[in-house]
Formats: C-alpha cells, sequence, structure tokens
C-alpha cells in the first residue's frame, strides 16, 4: 500500500518551502532516491497541433485571441503530420508526445476524432501519448483512453484564490472536474501550475494542497516558470529566480513522493548548473524539443549533453504503466453524444488582462 500523504495543509508545505536550503533539497533528494531512480529522466515532447486562436484570457498565453502577440495561428494538424514529428520526437530520445490544442474544451466532431486518430497513431508508435485539449466530459475522456491515451494533461496554474487574478473566463472547479473526469478512465493524471505570475508563497503552496490532496495524486506534475511574451498581460513579471524554482520543485517533490515531476516552461532561462539542482531536488522529466507550444526550449542536443554531463538516462516509454490497447475507431463503444456541458465562465474584471485586451485592440 502506498504511504502516500493526501491530508498536506497549506501551512505544512510553507513549512517544507521555507526551510533553510541545504535543508530542503537534502531531504527532497532522499524522498527521490525512495521512489525513483535518481539518474533517469523521463522526456516529453510537446506538439502544439492546433495553435492560436483562442477563447479565453488566461494571463499568461499568447495563444488567446484576444491579446496582441506574435504567435502565428495554425488549425488542426493532420495526422500524417503528427505522425512524422512524433517519429522525430522518438529518434532523440522522447519517450511520450503531449499534443496541445487550443481550445477551451473539447467538442464531439470531426476535430475531436481527427485527434482520436492521432493517439491511436502515436500509440501504435509504442509512445506514450498525452493530450491536453481543454476541459473534457467522461465520455470524451472514455473515448480519449480508448483510442490508447496514457495521460491528460490539465493544470492547475495556482492556488484557486490567485486563479482569479489571472483567468475571468473559466472556473478552478471546472479543472477539477476534468481531473476527476479523467481518473473515471485508466488514462493518468497531468496537473501541475506555473510560479511567476506574481504569486505569493501562500499561492504556491495552496496549488500544492490543491494536488497533493488529490487522491490518488496526478502521477506527473510541470512546473513552469513563466515565460513572460509581449502582449499577454503578464509581459511585465520578472523572470523566476532559479532559487525559487528549485523550492518549488523540492517542495512538490516532498508532498508527492511518487510523481513525476517535470520542469517545463522557462528551462531556455535556467543554466545547466540551475537545471542540475532541480534534479537534485527532485525534477525527473523534462519537456524537450525547441519549442514549447509557442515559447522557446532547449534544443533537443543540448539537453542530450547535458544528460551525457550529469549521467542521466532517459526513461523508457511504459516505465510505470503498461501500454494501453488501442481500440480502432470501428470497433470503438462509444460514441460521440453532441454534449454541451456548462462549464463555469466566472467573467469578473481582471485589470490587466481587460489592459491587454484593450491595448491589442488598438493595434487591430
Ligand atoms: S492556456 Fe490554453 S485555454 Fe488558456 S488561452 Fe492559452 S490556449 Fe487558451
Amino acid at each position: 500500500m502506498s504511504a502516500t500523504k493526501h491530508n498536506w495543509t497549506k501551512q505544512e508545505i510553507l513549512d517544507i518551502y521555507n526551510k533553510p536550503f541545504m535543508e530542503l533539497l537534502y531531504e527532497a533528494a532522499t524522498v527521490h532516491r525512495k521512489n525513483h531512480d535518481p539518474n533517469t529522466v523521463q522526456v516529453s515532447t510537446l506538439l502544439s497541433i492546433k495553435t492560436g486562436g483562442c477563447s479565453e484570457d488566461c494571463g499568461y498565453c499568447p495563444q488567446a485571441a484576444r491579446y496582441h502577440t506574435d504567435i502565428e495561428g495554425n488549425d488542426l494538424m493532420s495526422v500524417q503530420q503528427v505522425k512524422a514529428q512524433a517519429l522525430r520526437a522518438k529518434s532523440t530520445g522522447s519517450s511520450r508526445v503531449c499534443m496541445g490544442a487550443a481550445w477551451r474544451n473539447v467538442k464531439d466532431g470531426e476535430e475531436f476524432d481527427q485527434v482520436l486518430e492521432m493517439v491511436r497513431t502515436i500509440n501504435k508508435l509504442d509512445m506514450e501519448v498525452c493530450c491536453t485539449l481543454g476541459m473534457v466530459t467522461e465520455n470524451q475522456a472514455k473515448r480519449l483512453a480508448e483510442a490508447g491515451l496514457y495521460a491528460y494533461n490539465h493544470n492547475l496554474d495556482s492556488s484557486e484564490e490567485y486563479y482569479k487574478e489571472v483567468i475571468s473566463t473559466r472556473g478552478y472547479q471546472d479543472r477539477l472536474d476534468t481531473i476527476d473526469n479523467v481518473r473515471k478512465t485508466n488514462v493518468t493524471v497531468c496537473s501541475g501550475g506555473i510560479i511567476g505570475m506574481g504569486e505569493n508563497i501562500e499561492d504556491r503552496a495552496g496549488m500544492l494542497v490543491a494536488l497533493s490532496t488529490l487522491n490518488p495524486q496526478p502521477e506527473s506534475t510541470p512546473i513552469n516558470a513563466l515565460v513572460a511574451v509581449e502582449g499577454t498581460p503578464l509581459e511585465d513579471q520578472k523572470p523566476v529566480s532559479i532559487w525559487d524554482m528549485v523550492r518549488m520543485v523540492a517542495t512538490t517533490r516532498i508532498v508527492m513522493p511518487e510523481t513525476q515531476v517535470r520542469l517545463s516552461a522557462g528551462r531556455t532561462q535556467m543554466s545547466r548548473e540551475g537545471q542540475a539542482m532541480c534534479f537534485f531536488a527532485g525534477a525527473n522529466s523534462i519537456f524537450a524539443g525547441d519549442k514549447l507550444l509557442t515559447t522557446p526550449n532547449p534544443d533537443v542536443n543540448e539537453d542530450m549533453e547535458m544528460f551525457k554531463m550529469l549521467g542521466l538516462n532517459p526513461q523508457k516509454p511504459f516505465t510505470k504503466k503498461v501500454q494501453p490497447q488501442t481500440v480502432e475507431a470501428k470497433d470503438s463503444e462509444f460514441e460521440a453524444l453532441g454534449e454541451k456541458p456548462k462549464w463555469t465562465r466566472p467573467e469578473h474584471t481582471i485589470e490587466r488582462n481587460e489592459a491587454a485586451k484593450a491595448k491589442a485592440k488598438a493595434v487591430k
């Protein structure tokens, strides 16, 4: 039976986060060694299968249609394009492909059917397949599972309180409900957040309370450092310090001992020494590829050089869980229900989001 604790309080997590640095690092590294091979790091490739034009107002995101950024929008990629990218990722050491679409939520129809076909195609390449498509219903999650999906990503982004300062078009409970819908299948859950959005340490701890009290805890948790993109409401945020990043990774490792903690956006701003400290503190997954959806990421060769220098090995696919079976579309036991779920639209006003929107209107 797992000894993982599911009733962490904010104060307990703050006490861990604020420990003397060396003590925190030692404790996190000890937990890490007990639960994982410290020399193995899982490598995922993030692929933007549909870029830009999103209806949401996430303050950190250049893909929101309402802000003026230099992102080039793209319609949904073809299955063949995705297959070619997946093969490329596999040849450079990735065990997982994560496909991201800039959607508020999944809608039944041709595009979703195309995504299901992408899932089948990548699973047949013997790679772990992850999707991040926005909110999903239970039926949609089951259809993804049947196609052979390994993981579904849906980040909580921050604490429930600070989430309201960043996004006004979606509710926190809808995020949790989507995670719950995924949990009704055998698809694993990937959920994490972003630091450096102007939140305080209590908010970071609050996010970790929300994640660590899920039972089971997410199988993977990306920790992103904000990449402030011009034109977005958070464009003026200062880069997060490496010390904060290491503290966040170490705290996540301690409160979620079995989870794969992923270094995600913001790695270009980190030195190799900084990344090495994160691996020591319990990070055991990275996103590879020169782009993370739309923001820059270190080159794959640079990552492989770093792995060599640190004696790290990429994790083989399906090390943590057996490969799901793919059911072909014609044999599916689920049909599109054409649901119209009532996901929340809080629509409160966030001043900096409104200002960025007004600025974009003036430019256009
Ligand atoms: S983070 Fe996702 S939902 Fe939010 S604006 Fe960007 S693409 Fe849309």
